[in-house]
């Protein structure tokens, strides 16, 4: 396929002119976003206001950690917005995958089934079900429900699947780095609990919140899930918040899975903050803020990217369960060219010059622009690709929509000014 460079249309177009086009025409989805953002961004002010937050707050503490009020109030306030009746939300708790692993481990024993929905979970946490020392080798029966042909849960399977009972259904709310799947809008999220409900009221549904959180006004626990866990350098930290992961939910699952990640009998009542809890405070506080604008980089990014006559995942007009944009590039130069633009157009690192390499977790190589502040934080913009056909860019996160504007014109000049790019 010939891109239009050659047809002329973008030789006589600047990059930003292409910009401001693919703007204009989605203007409409801005609005969208717009609106979801103030709504939440209220949502978020009243909890910290009914909670009478104060610097009292920030203050860390140490040692063991008892009767933190930072910590207390921020796992109360967290409870509220996700939907939940308790919470854990810590330094302590590393990434999404540990709050997830955490979770399936506490809640899972000797024989009990899980069921992920819709199709298999994200690559690392596959690894935590299935690996060498993962949930299969002690016993626990794995089952996937495959997805429909859109990408999205096939009720019917699913239902299928949960007539044999499940102790845990895990859905997950995001496409994470998968083109066989999309991302889940609140309304399905709510269906398939609803249908899981229905044939096994015992069962626990446990979602995988990543990358969707603040994307829509609701979350899963307002949809009837037992139990919600992500990571605070996506969405919920918004590009604050050092590190930590969370968990929400009914207060006896959250009991059980802090007592799997402490000790037993310990459970909820130690962990030290340690230090200053403000940014975790001010990134809530920013999080519904700094969505909006990485959801407004997508929508740009997709519109752009479809005019030049890349396959994009959303289309620049999909509805968006979560923050992620995937483009279908054409080689593996292609990929680490686009990936290298990102990278040389952050605040942090822009020097580095990023290459494929295995990381843990992964079966493919990777490859990642990561100009971050916090590391590995991606709801800063980021963008990774693994070595695999078709070669796909996944892009995620932007504290600032005029950044990825930047990187949007950067990558435009990128495809019209490059011969490799320009494929047959
Ligand atoms: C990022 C992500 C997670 C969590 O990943 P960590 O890197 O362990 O924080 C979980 N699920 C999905 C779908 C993700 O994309």
């Amino acid at each position: 396929m010939n891109y239009p460079v050659e047809s002329g249309l973008l030789k006589a177009m600047k990059s930003i002119d292409l910009i401001k086009k693919v703007e204009e025409e989605t203007r409409h989805l801005f609005d969208g976003v717009n609106n979801n953002c103030y709504v939440n961004q209220k949502r978020v002010l009243d909890i910290f206001r009914q909670h009478r937050v104060s610097p009292l707050h920030f203050n860390p503490s140490t040692g063991y950690g008892y009767n933190d009020l930072g910590r207390e109030t921020l796992e109360s306030m967290y409870a509220q917005i996700f939907g939940g009746q308790d919470a854990l939300v810590r330094s302590q708790i590393i990434s999404g995958t540990h709050a997830i692993a955490g979770c399936l481990t506490a809640l899972l024993g000797n024989s009990d089934l899980l069921v992920c929905a819709p199709g298999n979970p994200y690559d690392t946490l596959l690894k935590v079900i299935t690996g060498p020392r993962g949930l299969t080798s002690r016993g626990i029966e794995f089952q996937v429900s495959k997805p429909d042909d859109a990408g999205g849960i096939n009720l019917t399977d699913l239902e299928m699947l949960v007539e044999s009972k499940p102790r845990v259904v895990l859905l997950q709310r995001s496409r994470g780095y998968s083109l066989e799947r999309r991302s889940l809008t609140m309304a399905e999220i709510e269906k398939a609990i609803q249908a899981i409900k229905a044939k096994s009221p015992e069962s626990i549904v446990l979602i995988d919140n990543c990358y969707g959180e603040f994307v829509e006004t609701t979350e899963p626990g307002h949809a009837g899930a037992d139990i919600i866990a992500g990571s605070l350098i996506k969405n919920p930290g918004g590009g604050l918040a050092a590190g930590g992961g969370y968990v929400v939910g009914k207060s006896d699952l959250v009991e059980a899975v802090a007592d799997h990640l402490v000790a037993p009998g310990l459970g909820k009542e130690i962990g030290p903050s340690l230090y200053d809890l403000r940014t975790v405070y001010q990134g809530l506080f920013m999080a519904p803020h700094v969505v909006g604008e990485a959801l407004k980089g997508a929508i740009l990014l997709a519109g752009v990217m479809d005019e030049l006559g890349f396959e994009v995942e959303p289309g620049a007009g999909a509805i968006r369960g979560d923050i992620v944009q995937a483009v279908r590039l054409k080689s593996r130069e292609e990929l680490e060219r686009f990936v290298n633009t990102v990278q040389s157009h952050s605040p942090v690192d822009s020097h580095v010059r990023p290459e494929f390499a295995p990381l843990p977790g992964y079966t493919d190589e990777i490859i990642m622009a990561a100009g971050t502040f916090v590391q590995g934080s991606s709801i800063e913009l980021s963008c990774d690709g693994p070595l695999r056909p078709p070669y796909t860019a996944f892009f995620q996160g932007g504290l600032s929509y005029q950044h990825c504007r930047y990187v949007t014109a950067a990558l435009i000049e990128l495809i019209t000014t490059t011969t490799i790019l320009v494929t047959t």
